[in-house]
C-alpha cells in the first residue's frame, strides 16, 4: 500500500490551543486570550492507494478560506485563535493529479472531524462515498453548528456523507472500530476529545500500524503526555481517548501520524514508529483484532479481544528484538 502526505497549506494556532491551561470554559477562554502563536503548521491530508480504492483521510483546507468574509465575524474563534495561508494550487485536488490520481477516481474520504481545515477541500470529491462518524456530522450542523465553529454553511450542496456506526471489534487498546475495506486493514477508530465525533484511521502495513490522527494531538510527544488540547470540549473524554491511543503505540508498532504534527511526513516516509520504553508492559501484547460482540475480554480495559492474529510471529519477534 502506498501511503502519501499531502500538505494543503499552513495553520497558525495558539500555544494554548496546542497544549490546553486551564479548566472548563476557561480552558477555551485561556486558548483565544492566548498571545502566543505556534509556527505556521502543515495542513496534511493522507491519500491511501488500498487495492480496493482510493482512500483520502481529511481534505485539508480550501484557498478560500484566505479571503474576507469566508469565517463568521461573529465567532471570536476566526479572528482570535487561527490564521491559514493556502494557495489555490496547495488545495488537495491539484495536489492529487499532480500525484496522477484524479479525484475523481477517489473512493472513500473519510473525515477525521469536520473543522474546516479538514474539511475545506471537500468540493473536490463529489464521486466519493464519504465518511464520517454521526456524531461528528451532528455536532457540526446547524446553527449550533456554527456556534461549536464549524461552518456547514460552507459544504458543497451535495455532501450527504455515510454517517458510521462503530461496532464491537476491538483494535488493539479500541473495543469498537468500523472496517473501511473489505480486506479490514484500514479501519477506523473513535477517538473524541479534540471534538465529540472525532475518528482515526489506523492502516495495517505488514508488521506496523500507521496511525493517521486528525487532530487528537498536535504532535506525537504531546500524546505521550497525554496532554489535552486547549479546544477540546470535554476533558475527561479527551484524557480518556489520549490515554487509548498511548496504549496503543505501546502495544504494536504505531507510525503515529498527526494532522499537524512537522515530523509526520519524515515519520510516515521512514516509517518511524513510537518507541515502547524498555520498562513497558506492552511488550507482551501482540496486536490482535477481534470480530464479533461476544468475544472475552482479558484482565484489565485495556486487554485485547482475539480471534484473529495480524502479526506474523517472525514480525512480531522481529519487532521485540529491536525494542
Ligand atoms: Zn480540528
Amino acid at each position: 500500500m502506498h501511503v502519501h502526505a499531502i500538505q494543503t497549506g499552513t495553520v497558525a494556532i495558539k500555544q494554548r490551543q496546542v497544549r490546553g491551561s486551564g479548566q472548563g470554559f476557561g480552558r477555551r477562554l485561556n486558548t483565544m486570550l492566548d498571545r502566543v502563536w505556534t509556527n505556521p503548521l502543515p495542513i496534511y491530508v493522507w491519500v491511501i492507494e488500498h487495492p480496493e480504492g482510493i482512500i483520502v483521510v481529511d481534505t485539508g483546507e480550501t484557498a478560500r478560506a484566505t479571503e474576507p468574509g469566508y469565517f463568521p465575524w461573529w465567532h471570536p474563534y476566526y479572528p482570535l485563535g487561527v490564521r491559514e495561508w493556502v494557495r489555490p494550487e496547495e488545495e488537495v485536488g491539484p495536489q492529487l493529479r499532480a500525484l496522477g490520481i484524479p479525484p475523481e477516481e477517489v473512493r472513500w474520504v473519510v473525515l477525521t472531524h469536520l473543522h474546516t481545515d479538514h474539511a475545506g477541500g471537500l468540493a473536490h470529491f463529489p464521486k466519493a462515498e464519504i465518511l464520517l462518524s454521526r456524531t461528528e456530522y451532528q455536532q457540526a450542523c446547524g446553527w449550533q453548528g456554527q456556534m461549536r465553529g464549524y461552518l456547514p454553511q460552507h459544504w458543497p450542496t451535495w455532501f450527504d456523507p455515510t454517517l458510521i456506526s462503530f461496532t464491537p471489534a476491538s483494535v488493539g487498546s479500541f473495543p469498537q472500530s468500523y472496517p473501511v475495506t473489505r480486506a479490514q486493514d484500514v479501519l477506523l477508530v473513535p477517538t473524541a476529545g479534540h471534538t465529540a465525533g472525532h475518528l482515526s484511521v489506523v492502516v495495517l502495513e505488514d508488521d506496523h500500524t500507521l496511525f493517521l490522527a486528525g487532530d487528537t494531538s498536535y504532535t506525537q510527544q504531546l500524546t505521550l503526555e497525554e496532554a489535552v488540547d486547549g479546544v477540546a470540549p470535554d476533558k475527561q473524554v479527551s484524557r480518556q481517548t489520549l490515554q487509548r491511543i498511548h496504549a496503543f503505540t505501546q502495544q504494536m508498532p504505531t507510525i503515529y501520524l498527526p494532522s499537524h504534527d512537522p515530523e509526520a511526513r519524515e515519520r510516515l516516509l521512514h516509517r518511524h514508529p513510537v518507541q515502547v520504553p524498555e520498562t513497558s508492559t506492552g511488550h507482551s501484547a501482540p496486536f490482535l483484532i477481534s470480530e464479533g460482540s461476544n468475544a472475552p475480554v482479558f484482565g484489565h480495559t485495556y486487554a485485547l479481544v482475539v480471534s484473529r492474529l495480524r502479526f506474523s510471529r517472525r514480525a512480531l519477534e522481529k519487532w521485540r528484538a529491536s525494542t
